[in-house]
């Protein structure tokens, strides 16, 4: 292809994926509004419309509604339910396959229960799986294949470390890249689960920190309605006691281990009074000393975490997913008065609490979420409309 053409098939894409984008961020708008809202010019939202028609990415929702007098524009909204992604997500337990609509609602799923995996029988079920799904769906339909794992991920996608699962150095996107003929994506679990609470932030806040407890400790900075990428997130593995015990990293007195359900059961059990997190909890409430103190200290190492995360983001909002500590108000509530009263009050003056519960079905709704950002997006390689 000449430069020249290159170039025209350049800006054809741009000004596409601008109309694109402009139905995506509305619930439904006219073609003159996306002509205000994008800079060109009615003709050219007009060809592009009749285009995005054609491929089944718009449809029309009846007339605008106003007070105006002569003929009423047609409003138009992003058609979410032509086109499929195949979402995968990893966990503890397994690999949950699921196809979805370009709007992340679920329209099949298969889970694989396999505990305790390792990374190259994890790769070997992932890749079996989306073998599976793309051949009994309609290949033509599905844009992209998106998997999300719990890890510190490289920008080329590749899996530098969990420790979530004991891994380091799994290439899923190539492997996976190199068999099916689609793109492949590769997010981490909290980034995923960070998208779905942004769907429901109407206020549109400028900075979000969502901290994930599920499994660990993650962190993810959403910033104006995108992830923000310089921030990797690994606060689990950041030294809140200098002399603490022994983490999988190599370090000592990381978050993630010195407030790990783990290590409550373990100081617990010394005491002789049981050896669960259903003990620590019932000693608790019933106003034993060793079982209170554990989940203060809990929290207070949590609160620390959060402090130190909250004076380098300076967010408007955090958001803790409470995963297993969801069993504990009282750590999360110790958490949050510990972060208040550490981070910088001119910071945590402002800033709302909120608690979450992400499921699976959640996470991979805001994996679909952050798919269709990235098929989308003028910086994706492929072209989605060819
Ligand atoms: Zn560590």
């Amino acid at each position: 292809m000449n430069k020249q053409v290159a170039n025209v098939r350049l800006m054809q894409k741009i000004n596409r994926l601008k109309v694109l984008n402009s139905l995506i961020q509305n619930p439904s708008i006219s073609k003159p509004a996306i002509s205000e809202m994008t800079g060109l010019s009615k003709a050219s939202v007009t060809n592009i419309i009749s285009f995005l028609l054609e491929k089944g990415l718009v449809c029309e929702v009846g007339r605008e509604v106003t007070d105006k007098i002569g003929r009423k524009a047609v409003m138009l909204k992003f058609c979410a339910t032509n086109y499929n992604f195949v979402c995968v997500n990893i966990t503890r337990e397994g690999v949950g396959v699921y196809l979805t609509n370009l709007d992340g609602e679920v329209i099949s799923s298969r889970i694989h229960n396999a505990p305790n995996l390792t990374s190259q029988k994890a790769l070997s079920i992932v890749k079996e799986e989306i073998h599976s799904v793309i051949s009994n769906s309609d290949s033509q339909k599905i844009l992209a294949v998106g998997i999300s794992v719990s890890a510190l991920l490289m920008p080329d996608g590749t899996l530098a470390v969990s420790s979530k699962f004991r891994w380091d150095n799994v290439d899923f996107k190539g492997e996976i890249q190199k068999e099916i003929n689609k793109p492949v994506f590769v997010m981490d679990t909290s980034s995923a689960k960070a998208y779905y609470c942004s769907l429901s932030d109407n206020e549109k806040i400028n900075s979000m920190l969502f901290v994930d407890l599920k499994d660990g400790v993650g962190a993810v900075n959403f910033y104006k309605g995108h992830i923000n990428k310089s921030i990797i997130g690994e606060i689990g593995h950041t030294t809140v006691e200098k002399d603490g015990d022994m983490c999988f990293c190599g370090n000592r007195g990381c978050l993630e281990t010195m407030c790990s359900i783990e290590r409550v059961c373990e100081q617990y059990q010394k005491s002789g009074k049981g050896n669960s997190l259903d003990d620590v909890i019932n000693g608790f409430e019933n106003g034993d000393k060793t079982a209170t103190e554990l989940l203060i200290k809990t929290g207070e190492y949590l609160g620390i975490g959060i402090a130190n995360a909250i004076n380098i983001i300076n967010p408007d909002k955090v958001i803790i997913n409470k995963g297993e500590w969801q069993k504990s108000r009282f750590v999360l509530e110790t958490a949050v008065n510990e972060a208040k009263k550490r981070a910088f009050s001119a910071i945590s003056g402002k800033i709302s609490f909120e608690t979450a519960d992400i499921d699976d079905i959640m996470t991979v709704k805001g994996m679909s979420k952050s798919l269709c950002e990235s098929v989308f997006d003028v910086d994706f390689h492929g072209d989605i409309f060819d």
